[in-house]
Parts: C-alpha cells; sequence; structure tokens
C-alpha cells in the first residue's frame, strides 16, 4: 500500500513509499483512512526537527488528524463496526494508568508523531478503544476534529478551574492567532455565547478576519491596531514566545490564560515581576494543553455538527487547500494564507 513517510530526524526525506498493509491484532482495528489534516507538527517533523519512527522501523507515517472508515475488526472488538466512519485519539500511554493525555513526556506514543505509525496512508491500524464514532452528517468536516479537541480541552480546564473556586463565569474572550487552532478556539467561545476578540497579523478584509466575523465575533489587525481591555478568558494560539508576554497582560481579574502553542526555545517575559503580581494579587490562573483525549474529541464532534447549522457551514471554509496521494507534496508545502490543508485519501 502507499504512504506518506518521513525519516525522522533527517529533512527532506518526505516519501511516497510502497509499505506493507498492516494487519489490526487484539482489540485493534484496520482502518481505512478517508483523509487526514496537515499541522504544524506534521512541518517540524518533516523538518528534522520532531518524531520518532515506530521500534523497529526506519520510517514513519505520518497523519495524527484523521477520519477512517473502519474496514476490518481484530479479535475482541465490539465498540465500533466495519464501515463505521471514526476518528482516532493520536496518544497511547506507554507505563502511564493517568487518562492519556495527561501522561508525562516519555510515557505516551503518538500515532504520525512518536513512535507509532499514521494514518496519511492507505489503511492503519489502531486500537479500537481510541475512536471515536463519526455521525454521517459531519464526516465532511471531521478531519477537524483532533485540532479542535485540543482547543475543547484548553476552554474545558479554563471553565472548570475557573469554576472551582467560586461562580465564575466568564463573558469575554481574546484570542491571540487566527490559524486553524485560534479560529477554531474563537468557534468554540462564540458556540458558548462569549464575546470573543480575535487578534491577528491579517488585515481586515483577509479570509481568516472574515471568517472570525462569520461568528459574530471581533477581529482585531494586530500589526495595525492595539488590543485594548481585559478578558475572562484568553487563548494563545500563536505559539509565538513573545505573543505569550502581550497575552498576559490582558487577563481579567480572576481570568484564566490557556496556552495552546508548543513554543521554541527563547524569548523572554518583559517586566516578570509586575506581571506574576498581577497574577497573584488577581487570582489569575495560566494553564497549558496540547493534546486530548476521548471526552473532548466527542465534545468537539458536537461542536462541529452545531457550527455546521448555526454558523452556515463555517469549519468546512477553514478547509483552503486540498490534495491527494499523487501530488501529496502539495499538502505538505506552507504559503502564508492556507489555513487547514488536506490530504485526501480517499477520492470521492
Ligand atoms: C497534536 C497533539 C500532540 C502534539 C505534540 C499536536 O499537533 O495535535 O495531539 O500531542 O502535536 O506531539
Amino acid at each position: 500500500m502507499k504512504a506518506v513517510t518521513v525519516i525522522p530526524g533527517i529533512p527532506e526525506s518526505l516519501r511516497l513509499r510502497d509499505v506493507p498493509k498492516p494487519s489490526p491484532g487484539n482489540g485493534q482495528v484496520l482502518l481505512r483512512p478517508i483523509r487526514v489534516g496537515v499541522c504544524g507538527t506534521d512541518k517540524e517533523i518533516i523538518e528534522g526537527r520532531y518524531g520518532k519512527a515506530p521500534e523497529g522501523s526506519q520510517y514513519l507515517i505520518l497523519g495524527h488528524e484523521a477520519v477512517a472508515e473502519v474496514a476490518e475488526l481484530g479479535d475482541g472488538v465490539d465498540n465500533v463496526g466495519v464501515g463505521d466512519v471514526v476518528v482516532p485519539t493520536v496518544r497511547r500511554p506507554l507505563n502511564c494508568d493517568l487518562p492519556v493525555d495527561f501522561c508525562p513526556v516519555g510515557h505516551y506514543l503518538e500515532h504520525g508523531i512518536w513512535g507509532l505509525h499514521g494514518h496519511a496512508a492507505e489503511y492503519s491500524v489502531t486500537d479500537a478503544k481510541y475512536l471515536v464514532r463519526v455521525p454521517k452528517e459531519i464526516t465532511d468536516i471531521a478531519v477537524l476534529t483532533e485540532p479542535l479537541s485540543v482547543v475543547e480541552k484548553g476552554i474545558d480546564m479554563a471553565m472548570r478551574i475557573g469554576q472551582a473556586r467560586f461562580e465564575w463565569k466568564p463573558k469575554t474572550a481574546l484570542i491571540l492567532g487566527a490559524g486553524p487552532v485560534g479560529l477554531l478556539a474563537t468557534m468554540v467561545l462564540r458556540l458558548m455565547g462569549l464575546n470573543t476578540v480575535t487578534t491577528a497579523t491579517r488585515p481586515p478584509d483577509s479570509l481568516k478576519a472574515r471568517l472570525v466575523k462569520e461568528l459574530g465575533g471581533t477581529y482585531i489587525d494586530s500589526v495595525a491596531e492595539q488590543i485594548s481591555g481585559e478578558f475572562d478568558v484568553v487563548i494563545e494560539a500563536t505559539g509565538s514566545p513573545q505573543v505569550i508576554n502581550e497575552g498576559l497582560k490582558h487577563v481579567a481579574p480572576n481570568g484564566v490564560y490557556v496556552l495552546l502553542g508548543v513554543y521554541p526555545s527563547g524569548g523572554s517575559l518583559g517586566n516578570l515581576g509586575e506581571l506574576m503580581t498581577s497574577v497573584v494579587l488577581n487570582n489569575k490562573v495560566i494553564v497549558g494543553s496540547v493534546n486530548a483525549g476521548i471526552k473532548h474529541f466527542e465534545m468537539a464532534l458536537e461542536h462541529l455538527r452545531r457550527a455546521k447549522d448555526e454558523f452556515n457551514n463555517w469549519p468546512a471554509k477553514l478547509i483552503t487547500k486540498r490534495a491527494n496521494l499523487s501530488n501529496y507534496q502539495e499538502a505538505y508545502t506552507w504559503t502564508h494564507d492556507d489555513i487547514k490543508t488536506v490530504l485526501e485519501i480517499i477520492q470521492s
């Protein structure tokens, strides 16, 4: 079968290879991926800066944002059936009894990223208990479930931590960044009824700005305009250390700051003492999140369904580029204005 592969640690090693078709073991299923999404983590892996091949394999099959059809059941599988459309979660535990998305670094593997093959292939294999069934009416946008699950977990943690203290009712949110994560965060917070401000470096007539406005959110072009005011929830979704600083200044008393980026090393917090004193005196919370489990995948599917209905098919507009296995390199070439790129594996 055909698979999109890299040799982790080696830049420019992206190749379409003919590899053996896998077969499902006990408790596993054989998947027939329909499409996979491409994200910044894939970019890091392709550039040789991240990623690990499975034990005994020289290459890693990419693809951790997937929607797939169940093709075959291994022994003992009864939670899904052949033909079901599913989304697989990314992480599997390694000597860790916690919910897998809370396992510390070194105690998990990740499909398509770290030690397990991904789904950018004609077939893939994973554990059945980590699959979530997709309602038929959202099969076309379910490829957004994985990035959205990370957002769901971040917002869910903000709500739970906020409400663990008193009856905290956030009304306003600031979202830094309008990539897929920032836009999906805007979508969820608007569905929850918060007033949102989303800021990015694109002009007000850009697609990203228009998408924010279609949700009823406010867009600020951060090149031309300053952010003003304080917000109950602040979401950092740019992955830039400088922006962390900016976001922290806008967290309201009792507010929660959610960091959803994976940041390059370096950077510094200007006026750390003043910023942290404001955190202390105003009971602010800073929380990080990068990976999610079944519960947040389910929340993501429900929000995709609602957003499709309530915001005029909005999630589909995030998919701005499509490629397939015959021009797969296109999917792994980044251009400035793409939002979400998708590799179509089954041609419809
Ligand atoms: C994925 C997460 C994963 C993280 C780090 C992200 O792109 O969405 O599931 O944990 O990369 O490997």
